[in-house]
C-alpha cells in the first residue's frame, strides 16, 4: 500500500505550524499518515472525536499543506479505526441533498480541547465543574437535568462538551444528541413547514443523553418551548440525562413558560462566574500549552489583568500576541504584548498612562487595583498605593487632586504625603530604591 514518506509528513506538519499556527494542537503530534494513493491522503487519528473535528474544521488547512509539500493536487481524509471519514463536510453534504433530510445529522462537532482535563478549576466554577463530572461519570443517576448558567465566555460550552467527551471516551456508542438551542429551534421550524415531525422526534427522543447549549434561546418562542417540553418529559421519564446551559437561571429567562422553569429546576443548577486573576493566569498557561507556546510570566500577568470578563477574549489575545511575536521575529515580552493589543501604555503626549503604572505596581506587589482604591490602610496595600502615587507624580501630567481621585478619592495633601514618604524611603533604603527603579523601568518600557 503506497504511503507518504516521513520527510514529506514532517514538511506538512511544519507548513501547518508556520502558516496555520492557531489551529495547531499538541495532539497533532499523534496523527499518522496512512494510505497515500491516487491523490488521496489518509491521516489516522487517535479518537473518533478528533477525526470528526479535523474533518469539519481543519480539512482545508491540511489539504493546502499537503498540496504545498507534495506539489500535487491532494485531497485529505481523516480516518479512525476501520471507518474512513466522509470526504465531504456536513455542510457540503447538506448542500447537495434535500434540506431537512440531512439536517438532523448535522449536530455540533465536539472540540477535542474542551475536555475536563483542559478545564481550569477556580472558586468561580468549582461547583459547575464538580457537577458536570458527576453527571459524566453517572449519567441520569446523579443530577437530572444539570443546568449550568453564567455570562458569555465563562466555560459553559466547554463543560457541556467535556461531559460528552468523557462519556464517549468510555462508551463510544452512547447516543448523545448535542445541539445548540438555535439549531433545535430551526430544525423544529423546518418540520413545522414541512409538516413532518417523525424524524425530528425520533432523533431527539431516542437519545441516551440530550445536551442543549444556550437554552435561553427558547425565550419568547412558544411553539419551540412546547416541543422542547415534550422532548424533555419523554427523556426524563425514560431516565435519560439532560444537560442544559443558559445565560441566566431558569426563572430569569424572559418569556419562558412556568412549566419549563419548573422542570429546569428539577435537577441541579450551577453558575459559572468570572474567573479570579489567579485562575486567569492558569488559563493563559493552559491555553498556550495546548498550542505548544511558552508564555513568559510577565505576559501571562499582563493578559490576565487586561481580560477580566471573558475567557474567550483572553484566549484570542494569546493568539494575537503570539502571531505578533512570530511576525516580528521577537520574543514575547510584556512590551510586545501591549503593542500587539494596541495598548500604548502612553498618552498621545508621549507620557506614561496611569493605568500603565497601576499595572506594573499591582503586578510587582501582587495586589488588586480595587485594593489600591479601597480605604484599607494595611502596609501590604499602603506601600503599593504610595508607590503608584509617587510614580504618577513623576511620570504623568496628572495633578495631585487627579491622582488622589484615582485612588479612592484621596485629597491632595494625602497624595503629597505619600509621594514624600516614598522619596524618603528611596533615599534611605538602597534595596527599596532598587525595587522602585525596577518598576520605573517596567513603566518606561511602555515608551519604546
Ligand atoms: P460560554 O459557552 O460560557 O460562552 P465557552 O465554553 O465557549 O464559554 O468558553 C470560551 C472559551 O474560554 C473556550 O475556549 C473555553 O475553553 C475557554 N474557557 C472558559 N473557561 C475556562 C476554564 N475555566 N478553563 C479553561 N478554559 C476555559
Ligand atoms: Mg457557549
Amino acid at each position: 500500500m503506497p504511503r507518504l514518506d516521513d520527510a514529506l509528513w514532517r514538511d506538512i506538519m511544519g507548513y501547518l505550524r508556520a502558516k496555520h499556527g492557531p489551529i495547531c494542537r499538541q495532539w497533532f503530534e499523534q496523527l499518522e499518515p496512512d494510505k497515500f494513493d491516487g491523490g488521496l491522503l489518509d491521516i489516522r487519528t487517535e479518537t473518533a472525536v478528533q477525526q470528526a473535528y479535523l474533518q469539519s474544521r481543519c480539512r482545508e488547512q491540511f489539504k493546502e499543506a499537503a498540496q504545498q509539500s507534495t506539489g500535487k493536487l491532494v485531497t485529505v481524509r481523516f480516518v479512525h479505526g476501520d471507518e474512513p471519514g466522509p470526504e465531504a463536510t456536513p455542510a457540503e453534504r447538506n448542500g447537495d441533498s434535500r434540506a431537512g433530510a440531512t439536517v438532523l445529522s448535522d449536530d455540533l462537532v465536539l472540540q477535542p480541547d474542551y475536555s475536563f482535563e483542559q478545564f481550569i478549576e477556580g472558586p468561580n466554577n468549582e461547583l459547575a465543574f464538580a457537577l458536570a463530572q458527576a453527571v459524566a461519570d453517572r449519567p441520569a443517576k446523579a443530577y437530572n437535568p444539570l443546568f449550568i448558567h453564567g455570562g458569555v465566555g465563562l466555560g459553559k460550552t466547554h463543560l457541556l462538551q467535556a461531559i460528552c467527551l468523557r462519556i464517549l471516551d468510555g462508551n463510544p456508542a452512547f447516543n448523545i444528541v448535542y445541539v445548540s438551542c438555535e439549531k433545535f429551534t430551526n430544525q423544529f421550524l423546518e418540520c413545522v413547514r414541512g409538516g413532518d415531525f417523525a424524524a425530528f422526534r425520533h432523533h431527539y427522543r431516542d437519545a441516551d443523553m440530550l445536551v442543549v447549549d444556550d437554552i435561553h434561546f427558547l425565550s419568547e418562542k412558544e411553539r419551540s418551548q412546547e416541543e422542547f417540553f415534550h422532548t424533555f418529559n419523554e427523556l426524563h421519564q425514560q431516565s435519560k440525562q439532560i444537560v442544559l446551559s443558559s445565560d441566566a437561571p431558569p426563572g430569569e429567562i424572559p418569556g419562558l413558560t412556568d412549566r419549563l422553569v419548573s422542570r429546569f429546576n428539577w435537577g441541579v443548577i450551577a453558575q459559572v462566574n468570572k474567573p479570579s486573576y489567579e485562575t486567569r493566569v492558569a488559563i493563559v498557561r493552559a491555553k498556550a500549552a495546548l498550542q505548544g507556546l511558552e508564555v513568559p510570566d510577565e505576559v501571562a500577568a499582563y493578559l490576565a489583568k487586561r481580560f477580566e470578563h471573558n475567557v474567550r477574549e483572553l484566549e484570542g489575545a494569546i493568539c494575537t500576541v503570539s502571531a505578533h511575536a512570530d511576525f516580528l521575529g521577537q520574543p514575547m515580552t510584556a512590551a510586545l504584548a501591549r503593542k500587539a493589543m494596541g495598548d500604548p501604555g502612553v498618552e498621545p503626549s508621549g507620557r506614561v498612562t496611569l493605568q500603565r503604572i497601576i499595572d506594573v505596581v499591582t503586578d510587582f506587589y501582587n495586589v488588586k487595583t480595587a485594593e489600591l482604591q479601597s480605604r484599607r490602610r494595611h502596609k501590604s496595600i499602603t506601600e503599593p498605593r504610595q508607590v503608584c502615587m509617587f510614580l504618577a507624580r513623576q511620570k504623568t501630567n496628572l495633578s495631585l487632586e487627579e491622582i488622589g481621585g484615582h485612588f479612592g478619592g484621596r485629597d491632595h495633601t494625602t497624595v503629597m504625603h505619600s509621594v514624600q514618604k516614598i522619596e524618603g524611603k528611596v533615599e534611605e533604603e538602597p534595596s527599596f530604591r532598587a525595587q522602585v527603579e525596577q518598576m520605573e523601568q517596567r513603566v518606561e518600557a511602555a515608551l519604546v
